[in-house]
């Protein structure tokens, strides 16, 4: 554990089987209050590793705040054990009703995934939604909350924490922003070497990558001299790391056009198998079952954009959605 600033602590608690390798979980210790962000999956040894921490730091759960950043597993797995440990738990209403309607297989969310996969057409993979990470690791009992409300403030002494909205990689993602000392907390809305996955929600949630480069221009024009992300490796400087995320997507944007050049209308599924992939597979068929909700929730949230640009428009045809270039 390392002091990252004064009375701000950093564990890295690894994070078994999973590409991010780490959670950067942090400690804002405070004379009558502490707050931690984030918890881990729900997993015995990253209990016992943030309880060794709670020991070291002499942390009071009756007088310690969690402040969730958005609702994925690798954040929020143990929110109810600490919820009956006695902190009070802080998440934005977006994310934590989504989070509180995902534990069983019949709750909304899944039931919006199920409807999502047939219109964007991966019923053809067969894929099994008990397989799905988000599901295996899900959060097995809802969780009692505080909202955290955006331009609301959370006070640790001599630190004055805004809550900024950062939505985009969740539809509620928030972090803690506290000018007087240029820190900002984003969660996973700026990540060093990895990029943040930007996926679809469901048609309520609407244009989630145009949220996201909303919110990347937000934090560009912050004032940041301490980046705390959630995973990977500090970023020193921030606007030089959104450009490249801005780069990244505007290569992707660029692939999805010209899928539709090329193969005219076209299904979410064909879009995704139609792009490049970080995968050792040597086609679709061979990609890893779990990666294709990834794959294909990120090829439509590309297409959502375009869509909110007027580039493309969609329209569903025998229960899938098909995507086309807007005549001209
Ligand atoms: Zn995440």
């Amino acid at each position: 554990m390392i002091e990252v600033y004064k009375n701000i602590y950093l564990e890295e608690i690894p994070l078994p089987n999973n590409p991010l390798k780490y959670l950067n979980f942090y400690v804002i210790k405070g004379k009558e209050k502490s707050m931690i962000i984030d918890t881990g999956f729900n997993h015995e040894d990253i209990k016992e590793k943030i309880m060794k921490v709670f020991e070291k730091l002499n942390l009071e759960p009756k007088k310690t705040m969690l402040f969730l950043t958005h609702l994925h597993s690798d954040h929020t797995g143990l929110a109810s054990y600490f919820e009956n440990l006695g902190l009070s738990i802080f998440i934005s209403k977006v994310d934590g009703e989504i989070l509180n309607s995902s534990k069983d297989i019949s709750d909304t969310f899944w039931k919006n995934l199920a409807k999502n996969e047939i219109l964007q057409g991966l019923q053809e993979d067969n894929l099994d939604i008990k397989k799905h990470p988000g599901f295996k690791y899900r959060a097995k009992s809802k969780i009692k909350y505080i909202p955290a409300v955006p331009g609301e403030y959370i006070k640790i002494d001599n630190y004055n924490f805004e809550i900024i909205d950062l939505k985009g990689h969740t539809p509620g993602m928030v972090g803690l922003y506290e000018a007087e000392h240029k820190i900002l907390f984003c969660g996973d809305h700026i990540l060093g070497k990895i990029t943040p996955n930007i996926t679809y929600w469901g048609a309520q949630h609407g244009d989630m990558l145009g949220k996201y480069f909303e919110s990347l221009d937000l934090v560009y024009n912050m004032d940041i001299e301490h980046l705390f992300s959630s995973h990977r490796f500090l970023i020193d400087d921030h606007k030089k790391r959104i450009q490249e995320l801005y780069k990244h997507h505007n290569h992707r944007l660029d692939e999805v056009r010209n899928t539709l050049k090329k193969l005219g209308k076209s299904t979410v599924r064909t879009v995704a198998k139609n792009m490049h992939w970080d995968i050792k597979s040597k086609n679709w068929d061979d990609f890893p079952k779990s990666q294709k909700w990834f794959a294909v929730g990120e090829a439509h949230a590309h297409l959502e954009h375009l869509r909110a640009l007027k580039e493309i428009d969609v329209e569903e045809q025998n229960g899938l959605l098909y995507y086309y270039n807007m005549p001209k």
